[in-house]
């Protein structure tokens, strides 16, 4: 079979690397960034000269891109994979997408003959590297049981939650629920600071007791090594968050929390620290009290 992959940045990368590695597909990759495509073309993959030719010439054709708009441009603009798929090709969605598009880029792609799937995933770079990224998946069981092989060549867990729009339910949720932590976490470590207790014996007692929460592991890791390189781009958190928030309004749920982060987003994207990986958001606490938060 032949896979197309487009978008092969910090996620795309490492999950398209796993197909290539641990299938016997045929890969070819598109991404606007040269480097990213050739981290793939070492490793056995075919460069795509564009995202229609990339559609033309495969059987699936997955994306892991940044915004809505950028997912919705190559799926359904000109020059993009419905325009340039054959009928009976399947089109699944890695990016984390508002759950509205989502089913519109189905209908969109069903009308064109063209299966898909939505297919967000959760655990970061380190898992995506790993091979144990956890895929949340919307879409029809038969397209779904079909697919399941690919997914599984590249994740730890693969959870079919429902029909097109659930995944990108189930994700948003998820992420709304890791950026509290996150935020919680700086919070906390800020706290600590300014008590004068020992950072590291802080640190030892919360990894081992119940205020622990993988947001906080991501969050004081990379602050105690002022490590803020972009594995998650606080800027593209900030998109998911914008859509959980989106999401309670269209259901009316009050936000008592989701409101509060995103305010600590909004003062982290004026900061300029919109490029920086998300665990940068301490810094907003770092510049209120001119401390620094390190062992
Ligand atoms: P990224 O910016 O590192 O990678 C996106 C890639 O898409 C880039 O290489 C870019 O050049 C390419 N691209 C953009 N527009 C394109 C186009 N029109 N045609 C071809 N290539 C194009 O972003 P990322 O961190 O890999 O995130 C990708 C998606 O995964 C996002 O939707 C993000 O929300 C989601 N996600 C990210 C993480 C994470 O930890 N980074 C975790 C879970 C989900």
């Amino acid at each position: 079979m032949k896979v197309g992959f487009i978008g092969v940045g910090n996620m795309g990368g490492p999950m398209c690397r796993n197909i290539i590695k641990n299938t016997n597909h045929e890969v070819v990759v598109f991404d606007l960034a040269a480097a990213a495509i050739a981290t793939c073309t070492e490793l056995g993959a075919t460069a795509g000269g564009s995202v229609a030719d990339v559609a033309a010439r495969c059987d699936v054709v997955l994306t892991s891109l940044p915004l809505p708009r950028d997912v919705e441009a190559v799926a359904l603009g000109p020059g993009g994979i419905k325009e340039n798929a054959r009928p009976g090709t399947v089109y699944i969605d890695l990016s984390t997408n508002s759950p509205a598009l989502a089913r519109r880029v189905h209908a969109a792609m069903g009308a064109g003959g063209i299966a898909m799937l939505e297919a967000p995933v959760s655990g970061g770079v380190p898992r995506a590297v790993d091979g144990t990224i956890v895929i949340m998946v919307g879409g029809d069981a038969a397209t779904f049981e079909a697919q399941r092989p690919l997914l599984a060549s590249f994740s730890g867990e693969v959870i079919h939650v429902g029909a097109v729009g659930f995944g990108s339910v189930a994700k948003l949720i998820n992420n709304q629920l890791a950026f509290s932590n996150i935020a919680a976490a700086a919070e906390a470590l800020m706290i600590g600071l300014m008590s004068g207790i020992d950072l590291g014996k802080l640190d030892q007692v919360i990894t081992n007791a119940s205020g622990f929460s993988s947001g906080y592991r991501s969050l004081s890791g990379k602050a105690f090594k002022r490590d803020f390189k972009p594995g998650f781009a606080l800027d593209l958190a900030h998109k998911d968050l914008r859509l959980a928030l989106e999401l309670a309004d269209e259901l009316g749920v009050p936000g008592m929390i989701g409101p509060q982060v995103m305010n600590l987003f909004r003062m982290a994207r004026g900061m300029g620290l919109g490029p920086a990986d998300t665990s940068a958001m301490i810094k907003v606490y770092e510049a209120a009290l001119s401390r620094e938060v390190r062992p």
